[in-house]
This record gives C-alpha cells, sequence and structure tokens, in this order.
C-alpha cells in the first residue's frame, strides 16, 4: 500500500481508479499527491507554486 510523503500514513485507495498525474487529497492530513505510478502505486507531494514573499524590506 502506497504512502502519503507527507504524513507516511498509509493511503488505502483503489489502484484503479487512479492515472499518473492524477492528484488526490492525503485523507490523513489533505496534502495533495500526484501519481507518479501506477504499478506500482507510487505518490509524489504536490508544492504549491504560487509561492508569495511578502517579506519585502523597503527600508
Ligand atoms: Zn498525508
Amino acid at each position: 500500500m502506497p504512502t502519503c510523503p507527507e504524513c507516511d500514513v498509509a493511503i488505502d485507495i483503489e489502484e484503479e481508479d487512479l492515472e499518473e498525474g492524477q492528484i488526490v487529497e492525503c485523507p490523513e492530513c489533505g496534502a495533495e499527491l500526484e501519481v507518479v505510478s501506477t504499478n506500482p502505486l507510487e505518490f509524489d507531494l504536490v508544492k504549491d507554486e504560487e509561492e508569495k514573499d511578502d517579506e519585502e524590506e523597503a527600508w
């Protein structure tokens, strides 16, 4: 059974329902996981691309 890369919980999910590139949500921590492989089933953590750097110091 595949595990969440974020919280390491075993994810009980039907392999047949998944396609590569599909995004699923971890039921434990809510992290978005991309299906990088279906055989064997593997997940990769989806990183938020909208990184906001609001720590500008204009002084
Ligand atoms: Zn998780």
